[in-house]
């Protein structure tokens, strides 16, 4: 759960704070979760709408067997926890996920199962989920695993699953005892995909693009959805919007990497203004169900209907990666709730911060607030976000410290609990007045775009089709990858394994000359060598294309 302002003083802070549910939290709980990039364990109590929705994921199938470079599936999935269970209420095609990348840890004994499963019954590809970011639903029904909170993964997860071409498999998943909890057939999950213009009238509004930087598929997509602004105030919206924007350019990763971002805006028609408080009795009709007094009277946080906002934004907007809600109201207040599809706040007070606080550092960077403590409180045995630590010797943001990286330390109380942060007071998860990160926080908000966008962009001719070279004939192999600022990609070029330049150059030339004839194979490898990366485990700034060369 995150917060925008002053941290709440309230029951579900001494609740969550410890890492063994006290019993006394369990009996008022309807709903128990836990959010990986989303820090405590938060009780809800009030949740209006019943039934939690969460994102479980993007899982990624590439469309075929094992290609060398192929464009790639993803499906996100929506899923309904009900006391029944869980089940699958919604789910899109993605056509940009990025490739092997995030994965959760495999083989992680708690949490989820997801098998492909071929039509004859076998088993195709299966992961495991010890993703913490799922869901508790020990108060909903007994028979629901526990996921641990060990592994702090991406509230996005992309899973690669190779399915055989032409083939209609199923995607079954099962909980940790090994029984399924849904299945669908993946034949059918284009079929709840809109797209083009029909899809963005049954979303009962028309996307309107703000800045495009380029094709969908390489770009993170970033959509505004506006909620209790009546249509003669749509023009507020995209004032509002607009004033985000340039809060966004500001601020890294998006100060370096200006052009990986494609924003749009959906003024939805409420038909009153402002949004639900219902703790001074007040309802609004808005589209998207948008109440202050969540997750208890005065928190300073809010909350919206998450469903709703998933299935509008992927009918008028199938590419869209992130979302951020703004609600017309001028009642300071923002979070990034556990499981939403994006960040939600009020469109009036200092849109600079929220922008940057709630979506950036919340949902795309994946930090915890690192606020002080409220309660007397002992530390919980683990980090669960990685801005805030339990340890002091061994923070996650450690590689800065021994770098001699001035300000960075340990210091005590993150997250509403005494755990050790890495700055004093350098950190917009803190301070609402400093409009930037930290270099740990600045870290994860670079590698939470590149998660999204990858190094390369383009490859010319096409990695997937073979080079043919005759006698005495050259090619010229072109490279387009993400522009910085202030840096540029440095290129390693390989051919038959061999290094065969390396330097700022985006193309390579090849001669005929210089292969025997029969095939042949050139490989590039990208590096984005930015200085705000100094630990990069999961290889996200580096990226690889080659090609099948034949030389006759
Ligand atoms: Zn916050």
């Amino acid at each position: 759960m995150r917060c925008s302002s002053s941290s709440p003083r309230t029951r579900e802070s001494r609740c969550r704070a410890t890492s063994a549910l006290p019993s006394a939290c369990q009996r008022t709980t309807a709903v128990t979760w836990m959010a990986a990039s989303h820090g405590p364990r938060l009780m809800l109590r009030h949740w209006r709408k019943s039934a939690v929705w969460l994102l479980l994921g993007a899982l990624t199938l590439p469309a075929t067997a094992r290609p060398p470079i192929q464009p790639s599936r993803g499906i996100d999935l929506l899923l309904q926890a009900t006391p029944a269970g869980i089940e699958i209420a919604a789910y899109r095609s993605r056509h940009n996920p990025p490739r092997g990348v995030a994965s959760p840890p495999m083989a992680v004994a708690p949490g989820l199962h997801l098998e492909v499963v071929s039509t004859a019954g076998s088993v195709i590809e299966w992961v495991a989920l010890g993703d913490p970011h799922l869901l508790l639903f020990d108060d909903l029904s007994g028979a629901r695993p526990r996921l641990g909170i060990e592994e702090v993964a991406e509230r996005w997860l992309r899973i690669p699953l190779a399915i055989p071409a032409g083939a209609t498999p199923e995607l079954r998943i099962r909980d940790q005892r090994g029984e399924i909890w849904d299945s669908v057939a993946l034949s059918d999950l284009s079929d709840l995909t809109p797209s083009g213009d029909g899809g963005a009238r049954r979303g009962g509004a028309a996307v309107e693009p703000v800045l495009i930087n380029g094709d969908s598929a390489q770009r993170l997509d970033l959509l505004f959805i506006g909620d209790g602004y009546r249509e003669a105030e749509w023009p507020l919206f995209r004032d509002h919007v607009a004033t985000c924007v340039t809060a966004l350019l500001g601020a890294e990763p998006f100060a370096t990497y200006p052009t990986a971002i494609n924003i749009w805006q959906l003024p939805l028609r409420s038909a009153e203004s402002g949004a639900d408080h219902p703790c001074d009795g007040i309802q609004r009709q808005t589209r998207l169900d948008a109440t202050y007094d969540w997750p208890a009277c005065r928190t300073r946080m809010m909350s919206y209907n998450y469903l709703k906002a998933w299935l509008i934004a992927t009918a008028a907007l199938p590419e869209w990666d992130n979302l951020i809600v703004l609600v017309n109201d001028p009642e300071r207040a923002g979070a990034m709730p556990p499981f939403a599809p994006g960040p939600v706040y009020g469109a009036y007070d200092d849109l600079r911060y929220l922008t940057i606080h709630e979506w950036v550092g919340h949902d795309l960077a994946g930090l915890m607030d690192e606020y002080d403590a409220t309660e007397d409180v002992g530390p919980i045995g683990l980090p669960y976000a990685p801005n805030c630590s339990a340890s002091r010797l061994f923070p996650p943001w450690q590689h800065w410290i021994r770098a001699g990286e001035p300000g960075m330390g340990t210091f005590r109380n993150c997250a509403f609990n005494n755990l050790y942060r890495p700055t004093a007071d350098a950190c917009i998860m803190r301070e609402s007045d400093v409009y930037a990160f930290d270099p740990f926080c600045r870290e994860r908000a670079v590698k939470g775009l590149f998660k999204v966008v990858r190094p390369i962009l383009g490859a010319e001719p096409d990695p997937g089709e073979p080079l043919l070279l005759g006698p005495g004939e050259t090619v010229e192999i072109w490279v387009e990858t993400l522009e910085a600022v202030d840096h540029k990609p440095v290129f390693t070029w390989w051919l038959d394994g061999e290094n065969a330049g390396e330097g700022y150059l985006p193309w390579f030339e090849l001669d005929a000359a210089s292969l025997d004839p029969g095939i042949h194979t050139l490989a590039v490898k990208v590096h984005d060598p930015t200085a705000m990366v100094l630990k990069d485990r999961h290889h996200l700034l580096d990226d690889e294309r080659s090609w099948e060369v034949r030389r006759f």
